[in-house]
């Protein structure tokens, strides 16, 4: 697809001219796209690339604790599958013994209400419950939202504990799975997974998660970090936070400080391009937040300076016009969660 959106730079070295679409695993190939919606829901998901793994019945070892309560296991590293590794492994699939589950934070999350704990269907919004909705062999049911940048966690909605939140951070953590369609329960036997209502994937890849949904998730005390998340700083920090950061010399315009700052900022710069050809919609607001939570920690570790930020703000305008609340959201989240992080020689002592 044509974009038409140059990305901002503050060098040549990030040029644009080469970006294909592909997503980082490479292009979204074996099987074909299917937006048949009467194809299973594990195959219409692999097709947009989104790793959906295997679980075997857990067996118990000499590892396990007596009480052990494990009922699946997941394949090993199943948290940083790739979907193309997750492609391949689809095959090892034996209908009626294992079970599927999709991979949160790779373009869909899930509201997994849990109606053993007192979650309830009636809680969830309408308004975000159009995509989709499976009915769980407990009682329960998942409903399916476009990923927001925020990690696993208990999803409260005014107020009431309703389930887990099945996402991942745009960083690559905080995982969880989401049983699918198809699959086997050794805890509910002839129960099954029923997509009462069918996922609509390619909407869900292509939508960006909507305000409602992002105020759900903060209301949550989702993190959108590995680690517990701290309220957002005010905009007052943040301004303190960027004038620290800013180079004295007022006509230092210099984004990086070494090398390594440098490369990590062009590659982010690069996955705009990315971003864009592929679709454009999908993938612009947990770019958004990747690229500010990694950039704040470099920044905070030395690496890069407030220029970055606001490189990483421009790029956003001009693939996502109307977007300045949400990444000014996304800079007070991050000042006041993100703590120094490099590899750098130069600054990571
Ligand atoms: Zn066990
Ligand atoms: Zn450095």
């Amino acid at each position: 697809m044509e974009s038409g959106v140059e990305p901002v730079t503050s060098s040549t070295s990030a040029g644009n001219g080469s970006a294909t679409g592909a997503t980082s695993d490479g292009a979204i190939s074996t099987i074909p796209p299917t937006h048949d919606t009467k194809a299973e829901l594990h195959l219409r998901l692999l097709a947009v690339g989104i790793p959906v793994v295997v679980c075997k019945p857990h067996r118990h070892r000499d590892g396990c604790k007596p009480e052990c309560q494990q009922e699946l296991s997941p394949p090993s590293g199943w948290s940083r599958i790739t979907a193309k590794q997750a492609r391949a492994g689809i095959a090892a699939y034996r209908p009626g013994t294992d079970t599927l589950a999709m991979v949160g934070g790779h373009g869909i999350d899930v509201l997994d209400i849990d109606a053993k704990a007192g979650g309830d269907l009636a809680m969830v919004p309408e308004a975000l419950q159009h995509w989709g909705r499976t009915r769980t062999p407990s009682g329960g049911w998942h409903v399916p939202v476009p990923s927001t940048g925020y990690g696993k966690g208990d999803l409260f909605i005014e107020g009431v504990y309703q389930g887990d939140y099945v996402g991942g951070t745009a960083l690559g953590g905080a995982r969880l799975l989401c049983f699918l369609p198809g699959s086997t329960r050794p805890k509910y036997p002839g129960g099954g997974y029923v997509e009462e209502r069918p996922w609509d994937v390619p909407a869900l890849v292509t939508t960006e998660p909507p305000a409602l949904l992002l105020d759900l998730c903060r209301a949550s005390n989702l993190s959108m970090t590995s680690g517990p998340a701290k309220p957002a700083a005010s905009a007052r920090q943040v301004f303190d936070f960027v004038a620290r950061h800013t180079p004295a010399d007022p006509y230092d315009q210099a984004a990086a400080r070494c090398g390594y700052g440098h490369t990590a900022l062009t590659r982010m710069i690069d996955e705009v391009c990315q971003v864009v050809a592929g679709d454009q919609h999908r993938g612009r607001h947990v770019w958004a937040v990747r690229s500010v939570m990694r950039v704040t920690e470099l920044i905070a570790a030395g690496c890069l300076t407030s220029q970055a930020l606001a490189l990483i703000e421009r790029n956003f305008a001009a693939v996502k016009p109307g977007s300045d609340h949400e990444m000014s959201e996304l800079q007070k989240y991050a000042v006041a969660n993100v703590t120094p992080k490099t590899r750098c020689e130069v600054h990571g002592g």
